[in-house]
């Protein structure tokens, strides 16, 4: 996909709506899917008079962030107006900040290892969305939903440091689960939670010019992000191959025919005519306030992403995987904690092929999985002390488990499923495996050494999965070797 004479330059402007109970300037419900237009007041509307009034949550969240992200936090910030005409715009400018943004600075890592890189923060500002206009559900005209008019966004843009679609889908993702894990945002890309600008333009390897650039709008999903940009990347390629220039403009990707097309071009770029908004006051972010704000941040996930790796020794993968929802990661430390003695891989195994896709499965949260945490701690510990095979406590134990909520030990018993090392007993399902099975064994005697492993496969189908394999392993090798001679 890469080119090998051009480097790509990206830089990404995300919107993220906040969770807050209401709207940026007004009492305003923003709760999503409301019936069109039952979410707006006169100061949504813009009726003359009215006084908009900052919304502190909305303050408080973009603090949240900064402080999460490494952001310096602006001690006096303030509002801008930027004006531009547009049916969904009833006040005629756009709430916003533009010189004086809340958070500047900051970063966020993308990448592993040798390719781990930092992808610089230009800033972070509040601003409020703007209604909906759309056109393809009445035959008489354009329609407007006003729902979405001043619900609290806030609007992080990075340096152009990013540099393949990769990047930006994992740019993407780690941003979305910070949000989440800081309870700023729900995250909810296809409910446009999260919407991603996409600035892309092309340069000669090893060159450092900031080239012309496209910028993709409003896209809601990281792969199609990652998508638009990969399409972005081949079509400049081909125009400067060709001789061409890259023409600046607005494009929208469509994930239908996974390409770019143009929206707008510069020329239609409006002058906003920023100034200060004369109607709310600047903001003091107190050192009070920082701190508070700061003591109740959770463990992030670099945080457990680094201490699952290093104390407890999982994977990077099972790590990223436990790390992916604030609640699980949590989960898991708390069982770790109470029970020392597990091995901190099985629980890890647990989580990742049981728990995590039962509870995706059934709709439910972690702090709602109904076995409890003691019986999960047993479980394992059948395993670790060798009275059930890991294959048989997960195929036969487990569904079990999650069907009684009976302690493991006693539906082990049950079940008849405890790890069998005697020897007498093993011996004898050897022999009958044998027997039934006399072409494979001349087989075997004739060097074809590999049907051991179907041979221990159908003394486990005999005893029930219950025969330990290591005895079954030796007790088979000597049967076999033996009637040889
Ligand atoms: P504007 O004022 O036109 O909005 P900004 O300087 O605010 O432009 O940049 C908007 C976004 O575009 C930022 O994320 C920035 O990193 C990115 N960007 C700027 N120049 C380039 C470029 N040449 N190639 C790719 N991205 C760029
Ligand atoms: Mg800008």
């Amino acid at each position: 996909m890469q080119s090998h004479i051009y480097e790509p330059v990206i830089g990404l402007e995300v919107h993220i709506q906040l969770l807050t109970q209401s709207k940026a300037f007004c009492g305003d419900d923003i709760s999503f899917g409301a019936e069109a237009n039952s979410q707006t007041s006169t100061i949504s509307l813009a009726h003359p008079g009215t006084l908009p009034r900052a919304n502190k949550k909305q303050v408080e969240l973009a603090i949240r962030l900064g402080i999460a992200l490494g952001c310096e936090i602006t001690s006096t910030t303030y509002f801008d107006r930027k004006h531009y005409f547009y049916a969904d715009l009833p006040k005629g400018f756009q709430t916003t900040q533009d010189s004086r943004p809340i958070c500047m600075g900051g970063t966020i890592e993308v990448g592993e290892g040798t390719s781990r890189r930092e992808i610089r923060i230009h800033h972070i500002h509040m601003e409020e969305d703007a209604g909906k206009s759309i056109h393809d559900q009445s035959s008489e005209g354009s329609l407007i939903d006003y729902n979405r008019a001043g619900v609290p966004l806030l609007e992080l843009v990075t340096e152009p440091d990013l540099r393949s679609s990769e990047e930006v889908y994992q740019f993407i993702n780690k941003l979305r689960q910070l949000v989440r894990y800081l309870d700023v945002s729900d995250g909810n890309m296809e409910e446009g939670s999260l919407r991603a600008d996409c600035n892309v333009s092309i340069r000669p390897k090893g060159s450092s010019e900031l080239n012309t650039r496209c910028e993709i709008k409003n896209i809601n999903s990281a792969r199609f992000a990652a998508r638009a940009v990969d399409f972005e990347i081949r079509r400049q390629s081909e125009i400067l191959e060709k001789g061409g220039t890259i023409i600046q403009e607005t494009r929208e990707y469509s994930p239908g025919d996974d390409r770019t097309v143009p929206l707008r071009g510069k020329e239609e770029a409006h002058d906003y005519r920023y100034f200060p908004e004369p109607d709310l006051p600047p903001l003091s972010i107190s050192d009070e306030m920082l701190r508070k704000v700061k003591s109740s941040l959770p463990i992030l996930p670099a945080q457990w992403h680094n201490k699952f790796t290093t104390e407890f020794g999982l994977s990077i993968y099972d790590a990223d995987l436990l790390v992916e929802h604030r609640e699980i990661a949590q989960s898991f430390d708390t069982l770790l904690q109470k029970s020392p003695d597990i091995q901190p891989s099985l629980l890890s195994k647990l989580y990742i092929n049981k728990i995590i896709p039962h509870c995706n499965e059934s709709g439910i949260s972690i702090g709602e999985f109904e076995v409890p945490g003691q019986h999960i701690v047993s479980f394992l510990e059948l395993i670790e002390t060798d009275k059930i095979s890991t294959s048989v406590a997960y195929q036969k134990l487990w569904p079990a488990l999650l069907e009684t909520k009976e302690h493991p030990q006693l539906l082990a018993q049950k079940l008849n499923l405890i790890q069998s090392f005697d020897e007498d007993y093993i011996a004898e399902s050897v022999k009958l495996v044998l027997i039934e099975n006399p072409a494979k064994v001349e087989a075997y005697k004739k060097g074809k050494k590999a049907l051991l492993s179907f041979f221990i496969g159908q003394v486990m189908r005999k005893t029930n999965g219950k025969a330990n394999p290591q005895i079954t392993r030796k007790i088979l090798q000597s049967e076999l070797n033996s009637s040889t001679d």
